[in-house]
């Protein structure tokens, strides 16, 4: 019997015979030539936030004031040196795209019938740096968005929003000169989203500064269009 019956008749794919699938948290081979990120006792390490259940979360609280949200959620909690931070890491440093497309697909089943998106028209990721994604050749919020778009059956619109070069050198720049620039780099971008429910998505939240101007750009720029957002995680 040869390696490529022996394969086919296993159900492993005759890939994930030569080149088996290793985690990434803890580098162990994962059964079943899964092309999954994460081995199940790793993956079972997440630890999910449950925010899709409670109207008011910690997402919710860093845009009050600031945006006003259908619903803000994360999926994950990112602590340093958590499995999440190796995932997201993988994400965006170890050209791991397809890891945006199966967490983003994890959101889309937690948010699915949500109540809050019924009228959800589609879904926008944050855009990334040009000069990042000539580098990485993908953006990752774009992955995301377009796993989340998948389960809940609505279109992604990557070109709602877009990001031009920076202005200058960064480092000669204070804090508060730097805040102005990378605002200052968020365009609106094609499309007319008048009247629209829109996702925007993000791979993690910190101080949640960049979510707030692309969301605050969307809000100006198409009347009467109402916003959610949604991040892979949230740091604690
Ligand atoms: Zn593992």
């Amino acid at each position: 019997m040869s390696i490529r019956q022996t394969a086919t008749e296993t159900g492993y794919g005759l890939g994930a015979l030569l080149f088996p699938t290793l985690c990434l948290n803890c580098q162990r081979t994962i059964p079943g030539g899964q092309r999954t990120p994460l081995c199940l006792p790793c993956f079972s390490d997440l630890a999910p936030t449950n925010y899709w259940e409670l109207p008011e979360n910690r997402v919710t609280d860093k845009f009050q004031g600031r945006l006003e949200l259908q619903l803000g959620v994360a999926l994950y909690f990112f602590n340093v040196g958590s499995v999440c931070q190796t995932l997201m890491h993988a994400l965006k440093y170890y050209q791991r795209p397809e890891i945006g497309d199966e967490l983003g697909r994890q959101l889309g089943n937690y948010l699915r019938n949500h109540p809050s998106l019924h009228d959800l028209a589609g879904v926008v990721p944050v855009p990334i740096h040009p000069r990042r994604l000539h580098q990485r050749g993908y953006n990752q919020a774009e992955r995301i968005a377009s796993g989340v778009a998948s389960v809940l059956r609505v279109p992604v619109f990557p070109q709602a929003l877009t990001r031009t070069d920076f202005k200058g050198s960064q480092t000669k720049m204070d804090r508060l000169q730097r805040v102005e620039n990378v605002r200052n780099s968020f365009r609106p971008g094609r499309g007319n989203h008048a009247g629209q429910h829109l996702l925007l998505v993000d791979d993690v939240v910190t101080t949640g500064a960049t979510l707030d101007f692309c969301g605050n750009l969307l809000l100006e720029h198409h009347a009467n269009a109402t916003l959610s957002i949604a991040t892979l995680a949230i740091a604690e």
